[in-house]
């Protein structure tokens, strides 16, 4: 009886050291210290072009600067290129984000590295160079990967792959957990040179709390580090059945934050270029 009394205390004196270590993580340096301004790199997925031309002043407000990952599966109307070469002149940034936005897991499996380049990264990038843009970051479309594609497409010259991070999941309609983004080290950048990293959805579907996105760039700006963001398309009201997108009040709010803590803003290929720049950061 004794034995099964003590155990319990043990782990219990555990968990309260982890969690005292995650609580102190990240108020180890002063902002004088920190190798790299704490910011924030924000990106949008798919081919929502109209709806996130919309958002130019509201960047141009915060003097954001953030990557759209374009989805590419034919050719670029003359319209669609303006807009594209507009964002990209004020500064942010074009990347790709597939032809056929496939499953990269299946494709390489279903028909092998060159199938895969054939179909889901050759017919878009072209259409994309034809359109005069040169996308050196990729968003991997669903969030599919494997160790494989990523070696193909850094074989292909991208810097930067970004993948997809939730903090909230559900199964039937429960919800399994929610975590603060705060306390997923994984959504900071710690400008290592990292060319695989996660950003962490802003859609309505994860919940985050505008406290919760104003304490997680708290921390980025505290560590020297870019917090990750990433949304799909911009929604005034509810979505729609199928529909992933984040509310426009709650990137406005985010944007307006960043500002005020006098966040840096990054575009995706600007964080490994920058680290190249300076020897690693041990800790975050
Ligand atoms: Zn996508």
């Amino acid at each position: 009886m004794k034995e099964v009394a003590v155990a319990p205390k043990l782990n219990v004196k555990v968990v309260i050291v982890i969690l005292i270590h995650v609580l102190l993580i990240g108020c180890d340096s002063t902002e004088d210290n920190l190798q790299h301004k704490g910011g924030v790199a924000i990106s949008f997925d798919d081919h929502f072009i109209d709806e996130w031309y919309q958002l130019r002043p509201v960047f141009k407000q915060h003097g954001a600067k953030v990557t759209f990952f374009i989805t590419c599966s034919d050719t670029i109307s003359e319209t669609k290129r303006r807009l594209l070469q507009d964002l990209q002149e004020d500064g942010h940034e074009i990347g790709f984000h597939g032809t056929i936005h496939g499953n990269a897991t299946q494709l390489l499996s279903n028909a092998g590295v060159n199938g895969y380049i054939s179909t889901e990264l050759e017919p878009g990038m072209k259409y994309m160079r034809q359109a005069g843009f040169h996308p050196t970051s990729y968003a991997h479309p669903g969030g599919n990967h494997t160790q494989q594609a990523d070696s193909v497409l850094l074989a292909q010259g991208f810097t930067i792959l970004r993948d997809v991070a939730k903090n909230e999941r559900s199964l039937y309609g429960i919800r399994l957990y929610h975590l603060p983004p705060r306390y997923m080290p994984h959504i900071y950048y710690t400008f290592d040179n990292d060319r695989t990293v996660d950003a962490l959805t802003i859609d309505t579907d994860v919940h985050i709390s505008q406290e919760e996105i104003r304490e997680a760039l708290i921390k980025a700006r505290d560590t020297g580090t870019a917090l990750m963001l990433f949304g799909h398309k911009p929604l005034n009201k509810e979505p729609g059945e199928g529909e992933y997108g984040f509310r426009v009040s709650f990137l406005k709010y985010t944007l307006a934050q960043a500002d005020s803590l006098d966040l840096q803003f990054y575009t995706m290929s600007e964080l490994p270029a920058l680290s190249a720049q300076r020897p690693k950061r041990s800790s975050l």
